[in-house]
């Protein structure tokens, strides 16, 4: 039903040339970020383009705006990030209007990340105060909200243990829709944090994998937290690539993601602080590998252009055990600063 994906990225494009000699570019299409684009969801998008292109392997990314039309036959991942009610909705009329090119785009394997209000719009309806609004009909699930409408939200960081990355999984979800899915679809993961909910307040699991479709609740970006993950979504894409033009796919060379792992560690720090009580010790902080408070700079000297960190205080209790103090709950025991990925894309995204 369209024509042409808009070149918004031209100039991104050309700075591929080195490593693009014959190589067709692997094509990102970024569906209406102006109306799916919270908490740095957008962040997710240069997390793949910038893995694609360490690895030699050129990258066009193509946003598509609302009113747009795009060509999925020519992308070879596709992304949607979640949105508030009413942009939500706006975006779901254009992706309605893209349902049978999605579908198929889905159905040949085509790799889609969705987050959140885009991950809600993959099933058959999801609702909206009284209203229920049609799905894409892509994936086995529906929607629903729960009593108190939007202001009864899950709001949390959450750790999931997935199938498709070896390390746990971190992020963040602030969501009013509580998700189920059919009887035959696998969620993302299961979340193995005692706080965070994921799809909806019993099933203890997020999101959902379908074919090559991820969708998730997880916002924070969660590609910046969880380098597998972006991984696992490139050699998917780069598998149906090789698939289809017959030739084999290009390695995933290891990157250093030493900067990456730590960023999750202060999610798990947060988290085992809420589990405790406050009262997370140094054991636990060390098994995060997060004992050394020199972390800090080593970090944000990594992360460099990427992606801008701020601090602020995250207080572990006397409990942490830095002999700092008696014991008496009253002093400092250590400091950890809280990590904060503000100005992701220039996104705002004020929490871990
Ligand atoms: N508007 C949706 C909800 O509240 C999705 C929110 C989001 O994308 N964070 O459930």
């Amino acid at each position: 039903a369209s024509e042409s994906l808009p070149a918004v990225a031209s100039a991104e494009a050309a700075s591929d040339s080195n490593a693009a000699t014959e190589e067709e570019p692997l094509v990102i299409a970024h569906l209406f970020p102006d109306l799916l684009n919270l908490y740095g969801d957008g962040g997710n998008v240069t997390v793949l383009a910038y893995r694609a292109r360490k690895r030699g392997i050129p990258v066009e990314v193509r946003r598509v705006e609302h009113g747009q039309t795009c060509d999925l036959s020519a992308a070879d991942i596709v992304f949607l990030g979640g949105g508030p009610d009413r942009e939500q909705r706006l975006a779901s009329e254009e992706l309605l209007r893209m349902r049978d090119d999605l579908a198929r785009f889905v159905e040949g394997d085509g790799v889609l990340l969705a987050i959140c209000g885009g991950y809600q719009i993959l099933g058959r309806e999801w609702l909206l105060g009284e209203d229920s609004v049609e799905g894409l009909g892509i994936v086995d699930m529906t929607t629903v909200r729960a009593e108190g409408g939007s202001g009864n939200r899950l709001i949390d960081n959450v750790i999931l243990s997935s199938p498709v990355a070896k390390r746990p999984v971190v992020g963040y979800e602030n969501h009013a829709g509580r998700t189920h899915l059919g009887e035959e679809v696998r969620p993302f993961g299961t979340v193995t944090s005692t706080v965070g909910h994921g799809n909806n307040d019993d099933d203890k699991a997020d999101g959902v994998l379908h074919r090559n479709v991820l969708g998730t609740y997880l916002h924070g970006p969660l590609l910046s937290k969880n380098p597998e993950v972006a991984d696992w979504l490139l050699a998917r894409a780069l598998e149906r690539r090789a698939g289809r033009t017959g030739t084999p796919a290009a390695d995933l060379a290891p990157l250093d993601d030493g900067a990456e792992l730590e960023l999750g560690s202060v999610v798990k720090v947060k988290l085992t602080q809420v589990l405790l009580g406050g009262n997370a010790s140094l054991v636990q902080v060390a098994e995060f590998r997060l004992g050394e408070l020199r972390f800090a700079n080593v970090l944000v000297a990594k992360l460099d252009s990427l992606i801008t960190v701020f601090f602020a205080g995250l207080l572990l209790s006397d409990h942490a055990g830095t002999g700092l103090d008696n014991g008496d709950r009253d002093h400092m025991a250590l400091f950890v600063e809280d990590l904060r990925h503000a100005n992701f894309s220039a996104d705002d995204c004020f929490h871990v």
